[in-house]
Order: C-alpha cells, then sequence, then structure tokens
C-alpha cells in the first residue's frame, strides 16, 4: 500500500531539498517523480541545457484537452546572510504558522498541486488536471518556455492554467512584464583636447539614457489605457540601474556599459518597446560612425518576462473565482510565468495561498490557515469542476 501524504506531508519534504535556483534540484524532482508515479501518474521531465535542474510535468484523467494546469515552480531565493530563528531548509510550525524557506514562495501551492494530482487520481476524474512544476523562476522566469513546448507536445493540451504564486487566495487577473538589456557603447579613445576626432562611449551612451527620461516624461504625461490604470505607475516605464566606462578623465572613453529595462504594461508588448530602443541605438549608432565607421552600439538581452493581461471573459478567471468566491479586482507588481502561459494560448491567472510580502524574506512562513484555505480550494477544484 503506497503511503498517501497530506498537503503538510509533502511540503515538509519540498522545503527539506536546498532548491536553490543557482543549485540542482534534482533531487526535489526525482522525489516528486518518485511519489507520483508510486500512485500510478507517469511524469516528463524537461532538463535544463546542462541537465542538472529539471521541470516536471504529468497528468491525470482522460486523454482529452481542456483540462487544468497547476503550475508552480521549485527554485527559493538563498538564505545567505539572512538572520533566520530556525533552519531554514525544516518547516517550523509556531503558532499557526509554517516556517521554512519557499513555504510561501512557493512550495506550499507545489504541494497542494501534488496532492491534488493523487487526489484526482485516486477518485478519478472526467475532465483532466495537469501539473508543471518548474526551476529557474526566481532567475527570470524564461525556463518555463521550453516546460510549456514540451508539456503541449506530450500532453493533451489544457484550457486553463493557475499559477500559483502568493496571492492570498484572491484571483489575479494581471502584471506588468519586463525586458532587460546590457548595453554596450564602443566609442574611440583619444585624448580629450582633440573630442572631435573621437567618440566618446560615455556620452554617446548619455544620450540613450536620456532617451529613457524621455519616455518615462511622455508616458507619466499620456492618458493610461484601461489595462495600464489597473498599474501604479499606469505606464511603462524605462529604467538604467547599473553604468560603467571610462579610464581617465583626460580621454575619450572607449567602452560604457550600461544595463537598460522596460517594465511594460502588459498592453504594450515587451517586442514593441524593444524595437523602440532598437531604433533610437540605430541612431545614435549612425551619429558615431560619421565620426569613426568601426565604432558601434552591441545589445544584450538579460531578462524577458511577459506580462500577464486580463483576459475578456477569461475561463481561468472565472473558474478561480467560482471556487474561491473571491469577486475582488488584483493586479500584482512582481512578475510570473504566468505571461509565459498566455502567451501559449492558456487562459491564465494567478492565484495562490500565503502573502507576498513573506516570500524572499529571514523567517518567510506559511500560515496554516492559507495552507487549508489552498486545500479547499483544490478539493473544490476536483469534486465541482473536475469530477
Ligand atoms: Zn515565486
Amino acid at each position: 500500500m503506497t503511503a498517501l501524504l497530506s498537503p503538510r506531508d509533502i511540503l515538509d519534504q519540498l522545503v527539506s531539498f536546498p532548491t536553490v535556483s543557482r543549485d540542482t534540484n534534482l533531487p526535489l524532482i526525482d522525489w516528486v517523480e518518485g511519489y507520483l508515479t508510486s500512485h500510478g501518474i507517469s511524469c516528463g521531465r524537461q532538463y535544463s541545457a546542462d541537465g542538472t535542474k529539471a521541470g516536471l510535468y504529468a497528468h491525470v484523467g482522460p486523454d482529452v484537452t481542456g483540462g487544468v494546469v497547476l503550475s508552480g515552480h521549485t527554485d527559493v531565493v538563498p538564505v545567505d546572510g539572512q538572520p533566520w530563528t530556525s533552519d531554514p531548509f525544516t518547516v517550523v510550525e509556531k503558532d499557526g504558522k509554517l516556517y521554512g524557506r519557499g513555504t510561501c514562495d512557493m512550495k506550499g501551492f507545489d504541494a497542494l498541486a501534488i496532492w491534488a494530482l493523487v487526489e484526482a487520481q485516486r477518485l478519478g476524474v472526467s475532465r483532466p488536471l495537469q501539473i508543471a512544476l518548474s526551476y529557474d523562476e526566481e532567475v527570470g522566469c524564461e525556463e518555463v518556455v521550453p516546460l510549456i513546448e514540451q508539456m503541449t507536445q506530450h500532453l493533451p493540451k489544457a484550457s486553463v492554467v493557475i499559477v500559483g504564486e502568493p496571492s492570498m487566495m484572491k484571483t489575479v487577473t494581471a502584471h506588468k512584464g519586463g525586458r532587460a538589456f546590457r548595453v554596450h557603447v564602443k566609442g574611440f579613445e583619444v585624448h580629450s583636447s582633440l573630442i572631435h576626432t573621437g567618440v566618446n562611449a560615455i556620452m554617446f551612451g548619455a544620450k540613450l539614457i536620456e532617451w529613457a527620461n524621455q519616455n518615462n516624461a511622455t508616458a507619466a504625461a499620456a492618458t493610461p489605457s484601461d489595462t495600464a490604470a489597473l498599474f501604479v505607475p499606469p505606464w511603462t516605464s524605462t529604467h538604467v540601474g547599473v553604468i560603467k566606462g571610462g579610464t581617465a578623465g583626460n580621454i575619450t572613453a572607449k567602452d560604457c556599459v550600461f544595463e537598460l529595462d522596460f517594465r511594460n504594461v502588459p498592453d504594450e508588448s515587451n517586442d514593441e518597446w524593444e524595437a523602440r530602443l532598437r531604433a533610437k541605438v540605430a541612431e545614435v549608432e549612425a551619429e558615431m560612425q560619421s565620426i569613426v565607421p568601426e565604432t558601434s552600439i552591441e545589445l544584450t538581452q538579460t531578462f524577458d518576462l511577459n506580462g500577464l493581461a486580463p483576459e475578456e471573459n477569461g475561463a481561468a478567471e472565472a473558474l478561480v473565482r467560482r471556487l474561491t468566491g473571491d469577486n475582488s479586482e488584483n493586479v500584482v507588481s512582481y512578475g510570473t510565468e504566468a505571461g509565459h502561459f498566455q502567451n501559449a494560448s492558456y487562459s491564465t491567472v494567478v492565484c495562490g495561498p500565503g502573502d507576498i510580502a513573506q516570500a524572499h524574506q529571514p523567517d518567510e512562513f506559511l500560515s496554516v490557515a492559507q495552507l487549508t484555505a489552498g486545500q479547499a480550494f483544490m478539493r473544490k477544484l476536483i469534486d465541482e469542476v473536475l469530477s
């Protein structure tokens, strides 16, 4: 007889694997796969390029389309330098709270999803339930893209995705997207007294940074769309957070490198903002090359996250509202994997246990009440939607 674990039992197991994003998550994936297979559920894996990490997907129920996907990430942020009062990789229950790294973000939801999958298998469902567990969410969300591709290749396509990031079980229908670049301005060094024959990478880079300032001013003055109006600020922001360049006060700088990012409202695409940046880069580069032809500006994308746009009559939103009874309008300022699922034409919302304020903190916790609320949600999903 195979053991039947409670969400709390599963959470204890998941937290015991220190799946910090920079390290392997394979021991956790092995454990989850072992548990699901022991209940007759077969799993697929999507490996990272170096083979040290894997995402996992599984399907329960009839071999038909139209099911529900429960999506979570398995990685957690580091605990280095944080003043924890208990071992971060052991769940400790105290005063109605479950302490441990990832309890809130988001192994609590992962545990509920694994529990629900086994329940769905045990009780039988007429509509499929699927699970998608990713890695590297905390370092960019991009690894969920190949996971989604493999799922759509190997499993019947589901219609609804619930991404269980901490939302206190509220229905979150939108968040901003983002894309970031390392901008390397490659100028030409001369003595600064001969500035007209040199190309100062810092001073040409400054034109792009001033363009970012102008974007913000223009966007802030414009009337926001209905979708944009959900956010604070209600516009796409352009930002430069790091800059390096130059070697001496009397030399035109040969190199200037800075990091520029957009946080776009979800009805404006990442691609459209990248195209605007590239047009401005081409303009500045042409000016540089008219002085010294071998100068250039190189862009390297360092981060990409699709926004989650509110859906008109979205199936995921309707489903989650029916199960939670929550009719409030919620958007969040953090990014999730939800935008990538939506981009792959799944109806998608974010809804999960716990408060994002506890995520990434020392003494991170998930309240027992939130875990219980999450379990009730899964119970209703199986009984009222899938059976
Ligand atoms: Zn998270």
